[in-house]
């Protein structure tokens, strides 16, 4: 069975003067983005609207729009299950990278607290993300931009609506592919040869240290499955945001396991690609 552990110690802490916040595992994410952009600092602006305790943020590197917290986390606090030592440890410990620390997967320990080092000009960090900015690493005021990532989020049902069966989802279902770059080239060659030039010259690639990274929403949609796509019934992905697998109301695991098949063996059969979950399964696997 699985034990759940509510860790309720939230305190945050935002020095204005110096840049550096802690926050307390317990406390809400975007308590902790609004709470140092109301003091002008800058650096998770981008990080606006994720839902979630401050402790998780650092368990799967979170990110969004081009910032990730390994930007700006300096340290942590740690209780460590085996050896039940409780420190603060380098961020360069914990092995962050895309959307993975070694804290994932792994419990090997919990994270009590978090220590972020922001800048202090009140500007955000340079922003990369064509929907923030037409001039890629231009700084904006850090509170223009959260207010703009909150639009964008809303836009896509990423903020939770009681009303919108779109927003009844984990988030992004699945991590967006690192490949090497013959099989992004194999990717590619694939999509001239069904979609033809003009889309595959459209194909988002970004070089990244582990070769290339390819959109998961843009294989879906080429794979077959657009926004809406129905399944079964039950789940659906989002009329909004084609990696959002949705609840429609009265769907249960199964249902959403069985669309996350669909939709990994679709674009498996398309494009050779495997995508992989980003959420933590539990009792069940894909
Ligand atoms: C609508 C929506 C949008 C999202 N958008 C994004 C996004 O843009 N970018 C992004 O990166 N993520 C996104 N997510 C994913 C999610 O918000 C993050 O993973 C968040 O950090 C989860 O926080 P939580 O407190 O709910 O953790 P949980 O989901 O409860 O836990 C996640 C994992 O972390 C572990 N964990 C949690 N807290 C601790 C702790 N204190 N110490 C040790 N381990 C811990 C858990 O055991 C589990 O394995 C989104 C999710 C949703 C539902």
């Amino acid at each position: 069975h699985v034990v759940a552990l509510l860790l309720e110690f939230g305190d945050i802490n935002v020095d204005a003067g110096s840049g550096l916040v802690r926050a307390g595992a317990g406390a809400e994410w975007d308590r902790v983005v609004a709470a140092s952009v109301d003091a002008g600092l800058g650096g998770i602006e981008c990080l606006s609207g994720i839902p979630g305790s401050a402790g998780a943020v650092p368990v799967q590197n979170v990110g969004a729009y081009g910032a990730e917290i390994s930007d700006v986390l300096t340290r942590v606090r740690l209780y460590d299950r085996r050896a039940h030592v409780d420190e603060w440890v380098p961020a360069a410990d914990l092995d962050l990278d895309y959307r993975y620390s070694n804290l994932k997967f792994t419990h090997r320990a919990l994270v009590l607290e978090i220590e972020l080092q922001l800048s202090t000009d009140g500007l955000s960090k340079p922003l990369r993300f064509g929907q923030l900015t037409q001039q890629p690493g231009e700084r904006r005021r850090v509170a223009e931009v959260r207010e703009e990532v909150l639009r964008l989020r809303h836009g896509k049902g990423m903020v939770l609506d009681p009303q919108d069966h779109d927003t009844w989802s984990a988030g992004s279902f699945f991590t967006n592919p690192i490949v090497d770059p013959a099989l992004a080239e194999a990717v590619c060659a694939r999509v001239r040869a069904n979609h033809g030039d003009a889309v595959a010259e459209t194909m988002p690639r970004h070089a990244v240290a582990k070769g290339e990274k390819l959109s998961a929403a843009w294989l879906i949609e080429k794979a077959g499955f657009p926004k809406g796509y129905p399944g079964q019934g039950r789940a659906t992905l989002s009329t909004k945001h084609t990696l959002a697998l949705s609840n429609r109301g009265e769907a249960r695991a199964e249902d959403i396991v069985a669309l996350a098949r669909d939709i990994r063996d679709g674009v498996r059969a398309a494009f050779g690609v495997e995508l992989v979950p980003e959420p933590v399964w539990l009792g069940l696997a894909l």
